[in-house]
């Protein structure tokens, strides 16, 4: 089968690679209708020194189920299923508490023997604590936003519970990519009343808008800072939405939230330490967040999106192949793009 390897920074090729097929008796095998690049896909993009052996990428995907090991019992053959960018037993002391990213059995997609998302088809591990059976065709038009829920829609949702988003709340998002607009939409969702958008680029804020942002604040750093005092009476935002992972992102994420605040961070660091401590420890900001159990919130999101009160899927602008994943890597680095999808 074909699918996806990064040999190093600016080196994706699509490569015939084993056929993906059942090892565990809790495995299934997922043959892939809808997956997409993701903005964390382009850190080892930008950094990951060469080698001679590719990694597998793609952690973000919807598919059919072809087979399943003998011990699955929530779906079967025929279904149409989508899967958390991590996998998980469902069972464990963390998977109970919904906390899926830190199972005790589970692991990433793309590992030796797991195949990534951006290919042909996927062994999947457990597959009981892992897939979510969705009650659609495999062509449906709701296929965009339904495979936000892999990630970038739950990632946006979990950045806004960590930075304890209420009704009535001024809410700030610091990133204008996939996440950072997911984020807008899981913001107005949960009753913010003010939504600032930091962000430039016309295409992103514009769609940041129809989610629901009410303030757009176009400058950087210590400016942008500036900006969403004024904004604020002074004040700061109640909740802030750091979905970038600069140390720049991150300072300038704190240096919005207000005194009591708090800080919800899904963008993966890029930086040792977190910039600020004695200004955040004197206003009691409270910084939260990590990678998203979005597992636990299909669930929760599956109805909006099927009943279409969020269309997280706008997030995607441009839709490929598998042979034209390279240049969909090349289009989200050089911000020609904010998400693709690809259909293999
Ligand atoms: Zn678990």
């Amino acid at each position: 089968m074909r699918a996806t390897l990064m040999y190093g920074a600016g080196d994706v090729r699509v490569e015939t690679v084993p056929d993906a097929r059942l090892i565990e008796p809790t495995d299934a095998l997922v043959r892939v209708t809808r997956a997409c690049i993701c903005g964390s896909d382009l850190w080892p993009y930008r950094k990951m020194p060469p080698g001679e052996t590719g990694r597998r990428m793609g952690h973000e995907f919807i598919g059919v189920v072809e087979a399943v090991g003998r011990e699955v019992r929530t779906v079967r053959r025929g279904d149409l299923v989508v899967a958390p960018f991590v996998w998980s037993d469902g069972t464990c002391v963390f998977c109970k508490a919904g906390l899926q990213t830190s199972c005790l059995h589970g692991g990433g997609w793309g590992s030796p023997d797991v195949d990534g998302g951006q290919g042909e088809a996927v062994r999947v591990p457990q597959a009981d604590g892992t897939l979510v059976a969705l009650p659609v065709g495999r062509d449906d038009v709701l296929m965009p936003s339904l495979l936000t829920l892999s990630d970038v829609m739950g990632t946006g949702h979990h950045a806004a519970l960590a930075a304890r988003v209420e009704p009535g709340k001024i809410v700030a998002v610091v990133g204008d990519g996939a996440v950072g607009l997911c984020g807008v939409i899981a913001a107005r969702r949960l009753g913010a009343e003010r939504i600032i958008m930091l962000g430039r680029h016309a295409d992103r804020v514009t769609l940041a808008r129809e989610f629901g942002a009410t303030d757009i604040v176009s400058e950087r750093g210590d400016e942008a800072i500036e900006r969403v005092r004024e904004l604020t009476h002074d004040l700061g935002a109640h909740s802030v939405l750091e979905c970038v992972g600069y140390e720049e992102s991150m300072r300038t994420a704190l240096g919005i939230a207000r005194a009591g605040g708090a800080v919800g961070r899904v963008g993966v660091p890029q930086h040792e330490s977190i910039p600020l401590a004695k200004e955040t420890f004197f206003d009691n900001i409270t910084i939260g967040g990590g990678p998203a159990p979005v597992r636990a919130y299909i669930e929760e999101l599956l109805p909006d999106v099927l009943e279409g009160r969020i269309q997280p899927g706008r997030v995607f602008d441009r839709v490929t192949n598998l042979e034209g994943v390279p240049d969909g890597y090349r289009a989200m680095n050089d911000r020609e793009s904010i998400k693709v999808m690809i259909e293999p």
